[in-house]
């Protein structure tokens, strides 16, 4: 049920299938490259791409665009206290200024930092402090079909024997991030956190949640952990996010706002160093410590936005709806990555196209024909993205909320099960020109595709 209706709307046009493959080709073969309004569905990201309330755009009318001490700052870290229990924030453009400001901020050259799964843009920041990230996801993460409540959790033991090689004191902090956007959206559990919390006591780091989908997880945690069966999302966020001293977050997730992000610090003596460090450090990179880089009704949206997504009739209805297009690929035959996590779908191209190799791309092959068959832009997550890596090749279809029907969501799924019913018939592809930095290689990468 999904417990909103249209107020305002947005034309989309399906335009013809001779115009689909020229602004495909012009954009060598690259869907980062297409202008949006020639994208029918579009499935890229859900960061930013939501649509907000109408409560949301009546608050942006109250910004306080003051400079320092603006009220609308006030409204931002009251919200933040009642929905995620931390009173100190620094503001931030978005979820990656805050990782800049927190992460330049405890880390430093030579060090490890710990993560169920690092986010890309948290991998660069820990890389570009000189330190070395490493991924402990749970075992079952890597299985496409177990049917683990889980598949997001950190695996204490493995890092507990990290620790052991680089040594504890080199480790100055523990992240885990909730749901596990790197392992197809999976959820943590709250025993997770705990037992996690536990080891970064245990070796004296700073346990940090990257919280960009709290409310998210929390209905998983709803759903799925017997001892919070019957209570609300709003006091499952609070309780997953009791356990950190530190917390990453970007509004353009579960703050369901177009931008925005903060870092949350634990008000307890022993965090008010790394505080104080924040807030400087976020003066010289975002903005005054009263904004961060966003304007004054963006911090009202924000707050508004904060309460709703901790609402149980909006994010189970969120779930619920990436639920059926995830139950809907998978009867139409499409072969996912099971099961939908939060925010996505990820679809196994490696399964869909064997007769494809992971150097010419059957993700990026994926992604092209779902658009050219459809328009539907989702984004490759594989072997053209990560060079030099073992990933599978998935293609991520990550829903906005609050923006697509049923009607679109049934599009994107006879769009799928078309491309799946002549996928012997796709090929795979080339990069003709690529940037210089090689982790950013899919943002502007060209293409084209093998005869
Ligand atoms: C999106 C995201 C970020 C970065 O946030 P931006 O607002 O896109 O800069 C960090 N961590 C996770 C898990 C994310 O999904």
């Amino acid at each position: 049920m999904r417990g909103y209706r249209a107020k305002m709307v947005e034309p989309t046009r399906l335009v013809p299938p001779e115009e689909r493959e020229r602004a495909l080709s012009e954009a060598g073969y690259n869907v980062f490259n297409l202008p949006s309004d020639r994208v029918f569905v579009d499935l890229l990201t859900d960061s930013g791409t939501g649509t907000m309330s109408s409560e949301q755009w009546a608050a942006l009318l109250l910004g306080d665009e003051a400079y320092a001490g603006a009220s609308s700052f006030d409204h931002l870290r009251e919200a933040v206290e009642e929905t995620m229990g931390f009173s100190r924030i620094v503001p931030a453009h978005q979820g990656r200024g805050a990782e800049n400001v927190l992460y330049g901020s405890l880390v430093a050259e030579g060090d490890t930092v710990l993560n169920n799964a690092h986010f890309d843009t948290t991998r660069a920041h820990i890389a570009a402090n000189g330190a070395d990230p490493v991924d402990c996801p749970t075992e079952e993460a890597g299985d496409f079909d177990s049917e683990h409540p889980f598949k997001g959790n950190f695996d204490v033991d493995a890092a507990r024997d990290v620790a052991d090689d680089v040594g504890p004191e080199n480790i100055p902090a523990v992240v885990v991030t909730i749901t596990n956007n790197s392992t197809a959206g999976q959820p943590v559990s709250v025993a997770n956190l705990r037992e996690t919390r536990a080891f970064a006591d245990e070796i004296d780091a700073t346990f940090v949640i990257d919280a960009c989908r709290f409310a998210e997880n929390a209905a998983f945690v709803q759903q799925r952990e017997p001892e919070f069966e019957g209570e609300s999302v709003a006091a499952i966020a609070r309780e997953e996010l009791s356990y950190a001293d530190a917390v990453v977050m970007s509004g353009k997730k579960d703050g369901l706002t177009n931008i925005g992000g903060f870092v949350a610090v634990r008000d307890t003596p022993d965090l008010d160093a790394l505080y104080d460090a924040c807030r400087q450090r976020g003066i010289l990179y975002e903005g005054f410590t009263s904004y961060g880089g966003m304007a004054g009704r963006d911090l009202e949206a924000f707050a508004v936005g904060l309460r709703e997504a901790v609402t149980d009739h909006y994010v189970t209805a969120r779930v619920e709806q990436v639920r059926e297009l995830g139950e809907a690929l998978d009867d139409a035959g499409v072969p996912i990555y099971w099961p939908p996590g939060g925010h996505a779908v990820y679809l196994d191209a490696n399964a869909l196209l064997p007769h494809i190799e992971s150097s010419e791309f059957p993700g990026q092959a994926l992604v092209c024909a779902l658009y050219e068959e459809g328009g539907v832009r989702g984004v490759e997550l594989g072997s053209f993205a990560f060079p030099d890596t073992d990933r599978p090749d998935l293609v991520r279809l990550a829903l906005p909320r609050r923006t697509y029907s049923a009607e679109d969501i049934r599009h994107v799924v006879d769009t799928a099960a078309a491309v799946a019913d002549r996928a012997d018939e796709l090929t795979g592809y080339r990069v003709v020109s690529e940037p210089s930095v090689p982790e950013l290689r899919h943002f502007s990468a060209r293409l084209e595709p093998l005869a």
